[in-house]
């Protein structure tokens, strides 16, 4: 390769005809290579905090939880506030955390702990008491507080409810940010992961990000979905553009060339159309169950009115934007292919590249639609699987039916749809492998031996390898990248072994040795053999 392209793909004789004294020539002696993995859904700039902030995903148990917030807390004496993310609902009876058990271990400082998902956060005493929550204040619209049957606050906020505390912690600073930004992208790299689509950034993250890009720090090549909850901070649709528009002009003005700010673009807008599924936020179609098999009342929440959400599809889509949703409720998907269906109406259809991230359930009818509207399947394979969040928390209130209509990965393709691959991170693993393994397995790699989850809706290694390059730089409208061709841009990454040969071994276990992007080597397990 030359410059930051790829010149000859061919046999060694031809390809040495090339070479010149300044060639750096590296032997893979079997390695393979691919094109660079694209993330078209993924949060890096809470992976990079996690460095900062108290971290709980690597804990199973409730005991080590609480140890760890202890160990966190004391280590930290002066902050004001103990915040962390990761820990896991099935650690939990019924998924609920509570109070007491965080105040024994913090009494004094407030606790705000994220869970995996994102969706609801455990809090302690003094949190609720700062924030003035009792068992008299109402559910805030579209969360949840849970709740002692006498009302009292048990530490566990849903969905919106999470801000009730959350607008009172100190928002990080500008240079807390960039740093979370570099680390993760470092992070990143070793995971052979050339590009992503960052899915919720408000005004804050996007300075940040703009900063890391005009340094030239920035080596992977970036879309930022600006989060439709942070409409207002932008300041309304007009101010989304603007922001979007100074990206793109300082890209052009950067003197730092393909290292600058032209790896940067700011033109996707993030909707969280629903919540999840496991506490009952996620909008479906029909009723959650009981446990007796029963339907409840309760359909989810749908966090927009879907007026407003159309209405804001027409708009932001004539105004040049990709439309970036979050559904995992078959009514959440079917209320954003709505949108992306009348906005195409309203202004003729483009080469938009709407996307539909999540895509837990999704109704049979709304299957061809995705092929039919353009718009891309933005899915996360990781979570096709029979795990105890499934099993024990989800399909009891889908029910038999609506539980097979879950991650449908073949029923796309064969439907016709493009498929693009989002790790979620850090909701999940940002690791490609594991996820590319549970495409083609629908099995948990750390339970080799359970069922498969639907294994009719695995997919071949090939979709899958394409889905999370070729499928994820599509939505990143990086169309010279994601495949190998003369000319391509040069984002590689040179694995351990060569993936489908009989003896490769499990996909999941597949390590990146090398990362490169636009030509630059970014990330080099071990200095590459000459
Ligand atoms: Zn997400």
């Amino acid at each position: 390769m030359a410059g930051d392209r790829i010149v000859a793909i061919g046999n060694e004789r031809d390809v040495l005809r090339l070479r010149d004294p300044r060639t750096r020539v590296v032997n893979l002696r079997g390695r393979s290579v691919l094109p660079g993995f694209t993330d078209a859904h993924t949060h890096p700039i809470s992976g990079g905090l996690r460095h900062v902030e108290c971290d709980l995903d690597r804990f199973d148990t409730a005991e080590d939880h609480l140890a760890a917030v202890a160990a966190y807390a004391a280590a930290n004496p002066d902050r004001e506030w103990i915040v962390g993310d990761g820990w896991s609902m099935e650690t939990f009876p019924g998924g609920i955390p509570r109070r007491e058990a965080l105040d024994a271990v913090v009494p004094d400082r407030p606790v705000f702990l994220t869970n995996r998902d994102g969706h609801g956060a455990w809090v302690n005493s003094r949190a609720l008491e700062l924030a003035g929550v009792t068992a008299g204040t109402p559910d805030p619209p579209l969360g949840r507080i849970e709740r002692d049957p006498d009302g009292t606050p048990v530490g566990m906020l849903q969905e919106a409810a999470q801000e009730l505390v959350t607008r009172l912690i100190p928002p990080h600073d500008a240079a807390t940010l960039e740093r979370a930004i570099v680390d993760a992208q470092a992070e990143l790299h070793a995971l052979g992961i050339t590009g992503w689509q960052d899915a919720n950034v408000g005004p804050r993250e996007l300075a940040a990000y703009r900063t890391v890009a005009g340094r030239g720090a920035l080596t992977a090549r970036v879309v930022l979905a600006l989060g439709s909850a942070s409409l207002d901070a932008y300041g309304g649709v007009d101010g989304m553009v603007a922001a979007r528009d100074a990206v793109a002009a300082a890209a052009r003005e950067s003197s730092l060339g393909a290292r600058g700010s032209a790896r940067l673009t700011a033109s996707a807008v993030k909707f969280f159309v629903d919540g999840v599924l496991e506490n009952r936020t996620g909008a479906l179609l029909e009723p959650y169950l009981d446990a007796a098999g029963r339907p409840t009342g309760g359909t989810g929440i749908l966090n927009f009115e879907p007026e407003r959400l159309r209405r804001l599809a027409i708009e932001l889509d004539a105004r040049g934007f990709q439309l970036h949703y979050h559904a995992i409720g078959d009514r959440a998907v079917r209320e954003a292919l709505d949108a992306i269906e009348v906005a195409r109406r309203a202004n003729g259809p483009r080469d938009a590249r709407h996307h539909i991230a999540h895509i837990q359930v999704i109704h049979p009818d709304d299957l061809p639609r995705f092929r039919a509207l353009d718009a891309v399947a933005n899915a996360q394979p990781l979570w096709a699987v029979h795990e105890a969040q499934m099993d024990e928390l989800t399909i009891p209130i889908l029910g038999p039916e609506r539980t097979t209509w879950q991650y449908p990965f073949g029923s796309l393709l064969r439907a016709g749809a493009r498929l693009a691959f989002g790790s979620d991170w850090t909701v999940s693993t940002a690791d490609p492998f594991p996820q590319i393994e549970v495409a083609v397995r629908r099995i948990w790699p750390g339970n080799r031996e359970a069922e498969p989850f639907l294994p009719d809706e695995r997919i071949t290694l090939d979709e899958a390898l394409r889905a999370a390059t070729v499928g994820s730089a599509f939505v990143n409208r990086q169309d010279e990248a994601g495949w190998l061709g003369v000319g391509r841009l040069a984002d590689l990454v040179v694995l351990d072994r060569e993936l489908g040969a009989p003896d490769a071994g499990p996909i999941s276990e597949t390590k990146v040795v090398g990362t490169m992007v636009g030509g630059e080597l970014v990330f080099e397990a071990a200095a590459l053999e000459v």
